[in-house]
């Protein structure tokens, strides 16, 4: 169960991968990426090792710049391909990565049952990309602040939108999440190893925080809005 993240110029496939191998001591049984590729976000995903992932990745790839990565151990939902990380919704406008448990899920799953969604998982993640679409007000931050205010339990999420490409979005709330800040670069993950490679400058975040994360910065902040300053951190240990 791992989480990584980037928005900045490079090719962010490989940068998501290896930043994943890194987090496999954390046990996992599924992989997967979602990147958006300058017009539609793209999603691959497996069950198995990273190395199945990898080779469901070599015949094409997923090009672009921001993405997100997820190692998976399923709590609701047996490990399958459909169960896998990242989860989007109906349209694929959005894709979320999800370390952790939504304990009210069922009520929010039946409630979109009743709306209309049809689901394609078992996993209690897939309702925060199907409540990012219901809850979708034209702005991706407020959206995800109005469907994160209805989740009960522990999550670090991961979230990009093709709505607004510009930026990569990071919750926590009990599930371990920090932000790598690099130069005209930024990443997230679920522990520093990830993105050592990247950069030594991070913040961890702490529970009940949120970050809204750009190519050229990062704005922390409450979930309700309330910005936090905060110095970030060196990192001065290897791996
Ligand atoms: N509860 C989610 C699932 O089963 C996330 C599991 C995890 O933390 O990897 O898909």
């Amino acid at each position: 169960c791992g989480i990584v993240g980037y928005i900045g110029g490079k090719q962010a496939q490989s940068i998501l991968l290896e930043g994943l191998s890194k987090l496999e001591y954390r046990g996992y049984d599924s992989a997967g990426l979602a990147i958006y590729n300058g017009q539609q976000l793209n999603v691959e995903k497996s069950k198995g090792r990273l190395m199945d992932l990898e080779t469901k990745l070599a015949t094409s790839g997923l090009q672009g710049s921001l993405g997100i990565g997820h190692t998976r151990w399923a709590t609701h939902g047996k490990p399958s391909d459909e169960n896998s990380h990242p989860h989007v919704d109906h349209d694929g406008k959005f894709a979320i990565v999800h370390n952790g448990i939504i304990e009210n899920y069922i009520e929010l799953k039946e409630e979109l049952i009743a709306k209309g969604y049809r689901f394609t998982s078992q996993t209690d993640t897939e309702v925060l990309a199907k409540l990012l679409a219901d809850h979708w007000d034209g702005g991706l931050l407020s959206t995800v602040q109005k469907v994160v205010a209805r989740l009960h339990g522990a999550y670090a999420l991961g979230i990009i939108s093709e709505y607004e490409p510009d930026k990569m979005i990071a919750v926590r709330y009990a599930s371990p999440l920090v932000i790598g800040i690099g130069e005209g670069e930024n990443f997230i993950a679920s522990d520093i190893p990830a993105i050592l490679k990247h950069t030594r400058d991070v913040y961890i975040m702490e529970d009940g925080e949120m970050a809204v994360i750009y190519e050229a910065g990062v704005e922390l902040m409450m979930m309700d809005g309330t910005p936090i300053k905060r110095e970030s951190m060196r990192v001065d240990w290897d791996i």
